[in-house]
């Protein structure tokens, strides 16, 4: 039996942000209804392809899954333990915005067996706030936080932005000091990136973004005073306390099988990689054609002739990842973690020595002090973060 990691994408928030090139948008609550049926049938008919997975992680993101009606979200808690196999403890992340969620409604993620929320604060300050178009002020962010404490959460992430326009070395210290203070359980913090195409890319000369220096020692920053507060840096851009590094995330790092729901979901299941179309329309037209699906499939090879066979199901960018795309994701992928990647584990997948495959990059990165040989894994030394992208460039395979 294998395991299997859900994502379900819920594509409303409240109001876009001014940098988001997300697939994000504001709906009635008549659309948002219809679309979680469709999201419930989905998950229903796809089920029979997975009985050979037991899940061990389902994560709800977006968008602003916090902007369902709780009963909707436990309705579709229920439909995937109706479905799926779920392990005990499985852990079961919302994500969620200030200002879209009540004390009432984390009490009823509780009932509904949520045990981890994801919190997109981005920074304590309300004038950063403001400027990148976020709904909420840092005080509604504090009153969040506090009632899903109250409600229980025992686990929970805060997401954190660094080069803000108008953001300072110090206005970003004190975020990460107020941060810390409430000591959540874990902290993604990453950079801003200006996307082409949203309105703050458009307003850019408006605004007096950090250098390339600022941004960078904020980075560093983010490191030494998370690591002198106790969390565990396990990934690139997300740090930890002891024993809550998310399971979920680190499936995507490590290549496991994880199935998409929702409009422009993406999965990875046995070395297939598909995506679900983008638009509504597609998306609606794609999850009526499910019925046309084979009654009798067992398991994810099913799944992948389903796809290939079928013509009709309008699964996007579907991809039979062979042995030189699984090696490279290996390594690119397994890099951006702190541990690294294991070269047992490479040689038990591809049966072949890492050393076969990439001994001259290995060789050429460790002498430029970009990689690090340690207890049977490879990993990224500090400089080597720093150029993360160069060095993973660097294991694609001709
Ligand atoms: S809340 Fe997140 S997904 Fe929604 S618009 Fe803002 S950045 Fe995009």
């Amino acid at each position: 039996m294998r395991d299997l990691s859900i994502y379900i994408h819920i594509p409303f928030c409240a109001r876009k942000c001014l940098y988001c090139d997300f697939l994000s948008f504001s709906a009635s609550a008549a659309e948002i209804k219809s679309y979680v049926n469709l999201l419930l049938r989905e998950i229903k008919e796809q089920s029979v392809f997975y009985r050979d997975h037991r899940v061990i992680s389902v994560f709800l993101g977006g968008g602003t899954p916090s902007i369902l009606p709780a009963e909707a979200v436990g309705r579709i808690l229920e439909t995937v333990r109706e479905y799926y196999r779920m392990t005990e403890g499985a852990e079961i992340t919302v994500e969620c915005n200030p200002g879209t969620v009540t004390a009432e409604k984390f009490i009823d993620y509780i009932t509904c067996g949520i045990n981890r929320l994801s919190i997109g604060l981005q920074s304590t300050q309300d004038e950063e706030l403001e400027r990148i178009g976020r709904i909420h002020d840092y005080k509604t962010f504090l009153e969040t936080y506090r009632m899903a404490r109250a409600a229980g959460f025992q686990n929970i992430n805060i997401d954190l932005m660094a080069a803000l326009p108008g953001q300072s070395i110090a206005s970003y210290r004190e975020t990460l000091e107020r941060v810390t203070a409430l000591s959540p359980e874990h902290i993604s913090a990453y950079s801003l990136i200006l996307e082409e195409g949203t309105p703050l890319y458009d307003r850019k000369e408006q605004y007096c973004f950090p250098t390339e220096e600022e941004d960078r020692e904020m980075y560093q920053m983010t490191r030494e005073y998370l690591e002198e507060q106790g969390y565990h840096r396990y990934e690139i851009s997300n740090y930890a306390r002891e024993g809550y590094a998310c399971r979920h995330n680190q499936v995507y790092w490590q290549r496991g099988d994880y199935a998409g729901f929702g409009l422009g979901a993406s999965s990875m299941v046995c070395d297939v990689r598909w995506r679900i179309p983008e638009t509504m329309e597609e998306y609606r037209a794609y999850v009526e054609n499910m019925q046309e699906s084979p009654e009798a499939g067992r398991d994810c090879m099913d799944l992948a002739s389903w796809q290939k066979n079928g013509g009709k199901q309008g699964v996007k960018e579907r991809q039979v990842l062979g042995a030189k795309e699984q090696m490279e994701e290996y390594m690119f992928l397994g890099l951006r973690m702190m541990c690294g990647v294991n070269c047992r584990g490479f040689h038990d997948k591809f049966g072949q020595d890492m050393e076969a495959v990439y001994g001259a990059v290995l060789d050429k990165m460790m002498s430029q002090g970009l990689l690090l040989r340690e207890d049977g894994y490879i990993k990224l030394s500090d400089r080597g973060i720093d150029v993360s992208n160069y060095v993973m460039a660097g294991f694609l395979l001709d």
